[in-house]
């Protein structure tokens, strides 16, 4: 991939991963205050517990997010960016303009999603 093409994906990235950072230091504040009230308000427990699940689960899945960012990031860095991990084919042009940070070629990923189906 050329350079002026990669350059768009990183910035693209950069941003996704700023984006990511502030929502997730937001959900982190949210948890903690949740966590300070609970003792207070011994009522809305359930609901606070519910709640407090809700967000760790959202920070996990931000945080996987995060590291397909920073590994795509790396990836451009090498000058690997764009190409499939799995058979270093070159991913499809759309599939990168829709997840910059993916990692796998379209058939690579089916393949896997198949196995994980099936595991
Ligand atoms: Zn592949």
């Amino acid at each position: 991939m050329d350079t002026m093409k990669a350059t768009r994906y990183q910035e693209r990235l950069q941003r996704r991963r700023q984006q990511i950072l502030a929502t997730a230091g937001r959900l982190q504040k949210e948890s903690r205050e949740l966590a300070g009230q609970r003792h207070l308000d011994w009522l809305d427990q359930a609901w606070d517990e519910n709640e407090a699940r809700l967000l760790d689960q959202l920070s996990e899945g931000y945080l996987r997010e995060l590291g397909r960012i920073e590994r795509a990031l790396g990836r451009i860095l090498s000058g690997t960016y764009g190409l499939c991990t799995a058979c270093h084919h070159p991913i499809e042009k759309g599939r990168l303009d829709l997840f910059p940070e993916t990692e796998f070629c379209l058939p690579c990923q089916e393949m896997r999603e198949r196995f994980e189906k099936a595991a």
